[in-house]
């Protein structure tokens, strides 16, 4: 296809200082040669301005849409749910309007290709299916803006070509991914936007305050949730995967200002092995496309470099597990309307029109290898079928005796992933350890695609490349603590659980005496938090005791009737509301007599109503403060105050018990702020430090701590194979073996002594020389999942992830790795909550 070249003219605009506003024009972006609609609305008539002239809001974006919906008889819109901010999570479905009108029978035959009984239909016969997404990060807009022109095109275009195209098609345009992102970032570009367009880099347009644009609400990278599925946009577009399953989805970002333009394939080296060969050459054939298209406007690109096609929760990969073909797309960023780059003048609209271009490449590979991808799409899960009837793994099986939640979160991810798994019939022990029906479930290999349960619980520790873009393990049932095992043989099971039950939980019997629960279940921090805000009184047990047969494990929550400012009527009430529905069972104790610590004893210590401050704001990880504010707002409906390091200094903490730095970025806070976060914690309060704070907590002789040094030499390494050299050191996402003291406060609530840790930094601290000051080791070979250097992992070996200390009145707890990362490692979530409850008396 050609294009209409207008750059030139806009260059001028721009060097000769005038606004570039006026000069843009929607035929910038479409191909030449075409009749339009009239009956179509354009952009500029919804919206209110070109697109490419301000950065379009999640608003507007909406607006247009549904206005073109309604305007088109080739496409459907729907709107899937919502962001944590209440946008709409639109779909639109484009395709000619006598496909529109079957929609479902195209839908339910283009499944029946995954299926058996593929091989009676005609691939030749069938449209294919492209799923086409933008902006997943929201300061990466030209995507979104990109699909103004593009919904355009594909409602109003005339003519036999895009006539026939859209018979044989179904494209699924997701046309923000990100929508609480783009709006922030819109918001940001537009008000900093000057009318005579500023190129120089350092205008405040193109330095977005704290946290940006990138992430959503809660300042998740959306782009790492496709596997996990935690969050509401993730969880509205894997329904529509799976709903379609589509041979080509793309995923259109942005990157630094000086680059050009990617497209996949990437390093041919970094592909997952779960991935089939032909997934890339089929990406390298769909790539010729962009390089057409990119070729006949005069941009700049590159492929297989850099980007890499490994974990499976990014939007470009996790196509790859499910017989599809992930595209990423990365588009030099002008971060706003206009920068001067390593490549001369970049306009937003520049950026925009590369988008569209590939958008349209993509559709017209999908339709020249149609039949292709059908095919590869059908022979991916024939070929899954024809090989597992052979021996070795027949099925998973995981779950915890003690904590129903963690293994029912697990089990709601399979599900939002078509993955069939059932219940046991009965308790069943397997590698010595037991497995308790209603509290476990079981994963069977037989059935439509087993690579994806191996792509979520295999653990991976051999590589061929030392490099990854983003994590390198991601094991599920470690991430989430459970026990589990790998079965030869199947355990008598029940039928495939179609809906998960809810959780239960609940009191067992009214009591005039007191009240006792466990720690293990994963919402007990939540029940806990609940009855202190409503002022009862609560302790916890140091050690273990049992009572009416019933054994109660260290960390054991003790809840008085007398004394409190409740009566016993309204308590049982309160605890009864609090624990429905979290499967925490509260035991209701007539006597104050055990076998063991009395309930009386002085072994069980009160707990103190938390009020916790979390910094956020210039200096701070956003990311790891995100992950935090969600775990506390979302899981455990705990109140949390973001502290901005801006207000720090006049902020009064006299009131918090604890405060949360969850990591530094740059060059952390002053030192102005470390001495008043020093005197708040002279004075009784517990800080709560994670990753690189380490450094600055010794510094600031808040704790002693002794660093493992790195002391590695570059030898017979070359300048060409430094960054490879370097890359490898970086341990950018495994997981460790820990042993732990479970008679450590800090380890309340955990049944094994073994806990899996996510860890991606490189800090690695000497233990200490008392054996009860490290109630957490990394193992002698810890690796359990994903890749560390050699080097690194000599430096693990017994090394400790975390230290406690004492500074006068108050608490420092440290961390070296994030217990709290990107909301799916429910496994480590307790170590915050009891370093939050029980810091006190560690
Ligand atoms: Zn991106």
């Amino acid at each position: 296809m050609r294009y209409f070249y207008l750059t030139f003219c806009c260059l001028i605009a721009f060097q000769t200082g005038m606004s570039g506003q006026e000069r843009i024009e929607l035929s910038y972006y479409l191909p030449e040669g075409i009749t339009y609609d009239p009956a179509i609305p354009k952009p500029s008539e919804v919206i209110g301005h070109e697109v490419g002239a301000w950065h379009v809001t999640h608003d507007k974006l909406v607006q247009y849409m549904q206005t073109l919906a309604a305007a088109s008889d080739r496409i459907q819109i729907e709107d899937r749910g919502r962001t944590f901010e209440d946008r709409p999570v639109l779909l639109l479905t484009i395709t000619a309007p006598e496909n529109q009108e079957r929609l479902e029978t195209l839908r339910r035959d283009h499944l029946q290709l995954t299926e058996t009984g593929a091989s009676n239909l005609n691939p030749a016969d069938m449209p294919v299916v492209v799923y086409q997404g933008f902006s997943i990060h929201g300061n990466e807009p030209s995507g979104a803006n990109a699909g103004l022109a593009y919904a355009y095109y594909l409602a109003a275009a005339q003519g036999p070509e895009i006539e026939k195209m859209l018979r044989d098609m179904i494209i699924l345009m997701d046309p923000s991914f990100n929508p609480d992102g783009l709006q922030r970032f819109a918001y940001w570009a537009n008000t900093n936007r000057s009318m005579h367009l500023n190129p120089d880099g350092n205008d405040r347009e193109y330095h977005e305050v704290w946290p940006g644009g990138r992430t959503n609400h809660y300042w998740f990278d959306m782009n790492r949730d496709w596997l996990p599925v935690q969050l509401p946009e993730s969880r509205a577009r894997i329904k529509t995967f799976h709903d379609w399953y589509p041979n080509i989805l793309t995923d259109h970002h942005e990157m630094g200002t000086d680059a050009t333009f990617f497209f996949q394939p990437g390093e041919p080296s970094r592909v997952h092995p779960l991935t089939p060969g032909r997934n890339q050459e089929l990406t390298a054939e769909i790539g010729t496309y962009h390089a057409k298209a990119l070729d006949g406007i005069g941009s700049l690109y590159y492929s297989e470099e850099d980007y890499d096609d490994y974990y499976y929760g990014k939007g470009s990969t996790f196509p790859d597990v499910n017989g599809g073909i992930g595209i990423l797309f990365e588009q030099a960023s002008s971060r706003g309307h206009i920068q001067e780059s390593e490549n001369g003048i970049l306009t937003f609209p520049f950026t925009i029109r590369n988008q569209f271009v590939t958008a349209l490449s993509t559709m017209e590979a999908a339709w020249n290898m149609r039949t292709k991808l059908l095919e590869y799409q059908r022979d991916f899960f024939a070929d899954m079928r024809n090989t597992k009837t052979k021996k070795g793994t027949r099925g998973v099986i995981f779950g915890d005796a003690k904590d129903g939640a963690r293994a029912w979160h697990l089990a709601e991810i399979l599900q939002r992933h078509k993955i069939r798994f059932h219940e046991l019939r009965s308790d069943t022990e397997i590698d010595g350890k037991t497995f308790h029906q209603g509290k476990s479930y079981v994963v069977p290999m037989d059935q439509k695609n087993p690579k994806l349960i191996r792509a979520m619980f295999e653990k991976r520790t051999t590589f061929t490349d030392s490099l990854f873009y983003d994590i390198s393990a991601w094991t599920f049932p470690l991430a989430f603590n459970l026990d589990y095992a790998e079965m030869t043989r199947l355990p008598e099971i029940g039928e495939a659980v179609s809906t998960l039950k809810p959780l239960q939980g609940g009191v067992d019997g009214q009591s005039a005496y007191a009240y006792l629960f466990e720690w293990h279940e994963y919402y007990t921090p939540k029940v806990l938090n609940g009855l202190l805000q409503k002022g009862l009184r609560a302790k916890v047990a140091k050690e273990r005791f049992s009572m009416d047969e019933n054994k109660y494990d260290y960390g054991t929550v003790m809840i008085p009737v007398q004394g409190q400012t409740m009566t016993s009527d309204e308590i049982y009430t309160l605890l009864q509301d609090l624990s429905k529905g979290t499967g925490v069972q509260i035991h209701g104790a007539q006597t104050g007599k055990t076998m063991g610590i009395d309930l009386g004893s002085r072994e069980f210590d009160p707990i103190h109503t938390p009020k916790v401050g979390l910094l956020v704001g210039n200096g701070i990880q956003s990311y790891d403060a995100g992950e935090i504010w969600h775990l506390f707002d979302t899981r455990y409906d705990m109140k949390i105050t973001k502290i901005d390091t801006d207000y720090l200094n006049r902020a009064d903490l006299s009131g918090y018990t604890d405060i949360i730095i969850p990591g530094f970025r740059g060059s952390g806070i002053s030192e102005q702020l470390a001495e008043k976060l020093k005197e708040w914690v002279s004075e009784g309060g517990t800080l709560i430090g994670y990753r690189n704070t380490a450094q600055w907590l010794d510094k600031n002789e808040l704790l002693d701590l002794e660093f493992r040094r790195d002391t590695l030499k570059a030898e017979d390494i070359s300048f060409e194979q430094r960054s490879a050299f370097q890359g490898a050191q970086v341990t950018g996402g495994a997981i460790f073996e820990t042993r732990t003291d479970r008679s450590h406060p800090i380890n309340f609530g955990y049944t094994n002594d073994r806990l899996p840790l996510f860890r991606n930094t490189n800090i690695y601290l000497e233990p200490s020389e008392n054996s009860y000051e490290n109630p957490i080791q990394y193992t002698s070979t810890p690796l359990l999942s994903g890749y560390i250097s050699e080097e690194n992992a000599k430096k693990i070996s017994g090394s400790v992830p975390l230290k406690i200390g004492k500074h006068n009145r108050g608490k420092v707890i440290l961390f070296t790795d994030n217990t709290n990362f990107r909301a799916f490692w429910y496994g480590t979530n307790k170590l915050l909550m009891n370093a939050i409850f029980f810091g006190h008396i560690m």
